[in-house]
């Protein structure tokens, strides 16, 4: 076996770049383990047609190093995928990454060695490595469901998946495409394949709500304030919920506004683009009456746009409250189903029976296509976490241990496998925020953990089972309160069969939990038991930290969010 390694990051993505450099810092012996060929991440494997960034640019990147940012040139408000692979590149050959990472190379499983207070991490070409901490850095979308169809091995045409696009690209020019999901990637693609192919027919089960991105030039009041001042304009967006400025109104009711003043509001958020609606009322993501009226206000804008009623209507989501699952950002989505050769077909009313060879046969016809896309999702949040085969403390598995959904302290550790740090891991803000920032303040808060544990000498850390529950009670409750658990979405891991329903991200705000991550560091690490072999150095098995309850709440806000979680407490029991 290998020199033992202080720390094993498995995944070069952003999370595993940042945590790489952190190590650096302290003088540690650190090697990342990355599947891929390349640094990146999502943006490596992620290039289908249309890929590209719904958090602003300026705001989506690395702001730990100044001259890092003042120094790269974001071509869009939203970048493009080549251009963020690019930009990883870039940071990569900046830092000289690439010599500590070993890529092409899967991590298949991970045991705790008690006797040795660390790891044993095998890899897929058969080596081993020992490791006092493993940091998994493996992104919250980045293993694709097993979603298959029936008859697709024997189909003769082309089959892509979104998430594992060919790296020389594909060309539909003059084909038939058929493209089988309406999320995120098929709503950036389609217009894309659109206007290539002969023909594109999209199979939606369940339309998604997308906001046009109006995407081009960084806007120069945008620019300018930044330049003046990158770190305030980072300061701006880490300050809040999501962790981008969306102008946010913490104490503006919709259902306490006139009719004519939120139409005004959600029509200026709206030409703006992106998630700047998000922020328009602070009831919409709670109260099921605001959330209608932004429901209705998007319908409209899909009537304007499509021109065929019945299309129209099909693509206006009806079977959760407007944001529920993670909202689109597009250009020109809306208007694809208005060219000739794009067909939009109900799965609901017709159902897709298997492939052929020739195509997708549904209960009602056949369609032959040249090649088909897959656009059908990700096994979110625990999927690559899950699928390496992690035993910590009595060899319990973390897949047993997250039977019942995903269960954390804050998101960074999980009680029974010390020294296992997670990267943006479920019970973290994570996906509901602008990923490039939860990344910064996970690697930077581990890395102080780290750097705490070596300056006292100690051995391990570990989250007490205590703090675990109560922090996913906590994170639990704090979905209850919001309209979020009322979607079918990958965030409650609706979208794997089998999969256990748990609001998977913690809905509380990035401001919120970085401020709970420092009173539990300021607390002298609560939650966590520290030791070195069977010498116990410190032991706190409580959580107090909790963030403060918004202020600014309207008074039916807090009883519609308190007879939630009631409602929950009454179904869950009192935590412990
Ligand atoms: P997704 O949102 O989970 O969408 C998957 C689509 O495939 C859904 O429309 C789903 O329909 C459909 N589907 C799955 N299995 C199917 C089946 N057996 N038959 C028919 N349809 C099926 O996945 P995604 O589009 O890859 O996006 C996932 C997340 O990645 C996004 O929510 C976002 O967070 C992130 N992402 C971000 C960007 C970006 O803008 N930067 C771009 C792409 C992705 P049902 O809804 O009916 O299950």
């Amino acid at each position: 076996m290998a020199e033992r390694l202080d720390v094993l990051i498995v995944g070069a993505g952003f999370s595993g770049m940042y945590m790489l450099m952190k190590c650096r810092e302290q003088g540690l012996k650190v090697q990342v383990i990355e599947a891929g060929s390349g640094v990146g991440g999502t943006w490596y494997w992620n290039r289908y047609p249309g890929a590209r960034v719904d958090i602003q640019s300026l705001e989506y990147s690395f702001g730990f190093d100044e001259a890092l940012e003042r120094d790269w040139r974001w071509t869009e408000r939203y970048a493009p995928q080549p251009e963020l692979l690019a930009y990883a590149n870039h940071v990569a050959t900046r830092f000289d990454l690439s010599r500590d990472i070993s890529f092409n190379t899967r991590v298949t499983a991970a045991h705790w060695d008690a006797a040795a207070d660390g790891w044993t991490v095998t890899l897929d070409n058969g080596e081993t490595r020992a490791a006092r901490f493993v940091v998994m850095a493996t992104g919250c979308l980045s293993v694709p469901t097993d979603v298959t169809f029936p008859g697709i091995d024997d189909y003769q045409g082309d089959v892509y998946r979104t998430s594992r696009w060919p790296h020389d690209g594909v060309d539909f020019t003059g084909k038939r495409v058929g493209i089988i999901g309406t999320g995120s990637s098929a709503i950036q693609s389609i217009p894309i394949i659109a206007a290539q192919a002969a023909q594109l027919t999209v199979f939606q089960r369940t339309p998604n709500y997308s906001m046009p991105a109006h995407n081009g030039p960084i806007p120069d009041a945008d620019f300018q304030e930044w330049l003046a001042d990158p770190r305030a304009y980072r300061a701006r967006s880490r300050a809040t919920v999501g962790g981008f400025w969306n102008e946010a109104r913490e104490d503006a009711i919709l259902i306490h506004t006139p009719p004519d003043e939120i139409k005004a509001e959600l029509e200026r958020r709206w030409a703006w683009g992106g998630f700047r609606i998000l922020g328009a009322f602070a009831d919409q993501a709670l109260d099921p009456e605001a959330n209608r009226v932004v429901h209705d206000f998007v319908a409209a804008k899909i009537r304007e746009r499509v021109k065929d009623p019945r299309v129209a209507e099909l693509l206006t989501p009806k079977d959760h409250p407007f944001a529920t699952k993670r909202p689109c950002v597009d250009t020109g989505y809306y208007d694809t189903y208005n060219r000739d050769n794009v067909e939009l077909l109900d799965l609901r009313a017709d159902p897709l029976v298997s492939f052929t060879a020739t195509g997708i046969q549904t209960q009602a016809a056949s369609h032959d296509f040249d090649a088909v896309v897959l656009a059908t999702g990700f096994d979110a949040m625990t999927g690559a976490i899950e699928r390496i085969d992690i035993r910590g403390v009595g060899g319990e598995t973390i897949k047993d241990h997250w039977a019942a959904g995903p269960e954390t302290y804050l998101g960074l550790m999980v009680a029974g496998f010390p020294n296992l740090f997670l990267i943006t891991g479920p019970g973290s803000p994570s996906v509901l925020t602008n990923m490039i920032h939860s990344i910064e303040q996970h690697v930077e808060y581990v890395a102080d953990i780290i750097a705490a544990l070596n300056a006292s000498q100690a051995g391990r850390i570990e989250a007490s089972p205590e703090a675990e529950k109560l922090w996913t009670d906590h994170c639990d409750q704090t979905a209850a309160m919001t309209l979020l658990p009322q979607a079918n979405s990958w965030y409650m891991g609706a979208n794997v069969p089998g999969k256990p329903r748990r609001f998977m991200a913690y809905a509380g705000g990035l401001h919120h939990y970085t401020d709970t991550c420092n009173a539990v560091k300021a607390k002298g690490w609560e939650g966590f038991v520290i030791a070195r072999g069977d010498q116990l150095l410190s032991e706190s098995r409580e959580f107090t930290s909790y963030p403060p309850p918004p202020e600014t709440m309207a008074p039916h806000l807090v009883e519609m969010a308190m007879g939630r979680v009631a409602k929950w407490l009454e179904a869950h029991g009192q935590p412990a």
